[in-house]
């Protein structure tokens, strides 16, 4: 099973408690165990790696703790808020409002520039960063103009990084980030996420091979 690798708390405060999770997918008579009973707690500012075979049920326990999927049982806690007892649209909105995600295939809308890819969140978003201050996190502040088709796979990554941090999550949830890209490139991409912990203090939650 999954354990978190690092645990080195800025502050003791948990943003996030995971307790007693455990997630059953029924597949007709076949019942599938993903999540065997998890703890976990993310505390204010920290970065959590997340390590494990492919199908140790990493991704499940990411998507359950930004609200994109629930668990079969247990308890999942951001802040004082319920989430194992929130509606559908009570999901939407702590998404849209505390999540950040970055998966491993960057969903960049080609006919936009990457700073137009960014404004399409920030848009939406309470007190978002300029599109072009959260490229510059990421070492893209002079590729603001370029297409997706202009970028290198790393390059379109941290688009994706930016656009995700561009609203001020809480929490930023990267799922295998790098598992698209090659060693090199992929370290240029766990840089930029491990800056944006450092210097927004965004608690991180990685899934990660590198
Ligand atoms: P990981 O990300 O660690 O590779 P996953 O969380 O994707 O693992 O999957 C854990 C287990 O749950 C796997 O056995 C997978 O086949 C199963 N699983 C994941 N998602 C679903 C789903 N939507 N329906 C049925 N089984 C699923
Ligand atoms: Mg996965």
């Amino acid at each position: 099973m999954i354990a978190p690798l690092q645990e080195e708390a800025a502050t003791p405060v948990p943003v996030l408690r995971v307790s007693g999770v455990i997630k059953v997918y029924q597949m007709g008579e076949i019942e599938v165990h993903a999540l065997r009973g998890v703890d976990l707690s993310l505390r204010a500012g920290e970065l959590v790696v997340l390590l494990g075979p492919s199908g140790s049920g990493k991704s499940t326990l990411l998507n359950i703790i930004g609200g994109l999927d629930m668990p079969t049982r247990g308890r999942v806690m951001y802040r004082d808020c319920d989430l194992t007892a929130a509606d559908d649209k009570m999901l939407t909105r702590y998404r849209r409002d505390h999540i950040g995600f970055v998966f491993q295939f960057y969903n960049l809308v080609p006919a936009l520039t990457a700073r137009e890819n960014v404004a399409i969140v920030t848009d939406l978003a309470e007190a978002p960063l300029a599109p072009a201050q959260a490229l510059d996190m990421v070492g893209l502040g002079d590729r603001l103009e370029h297409f997706p088709a202009q970028l290198s796979g790393g390059e379109q990554q941290r688009v994706a990084i930016a656009r995700a941090i561009a609203k001020q999550p809480d929490i930023l949830l990267c799922d295998e980030p790098t598992g698209a890209l090659d060693n090199e490139t992929g370290k240029l991409v766990l840089a930029a996420i491990a800056r944006i912990n450092r210097e927004l203090g965004t608690t991180t939650a990685l899934i990660t091979h590198n």
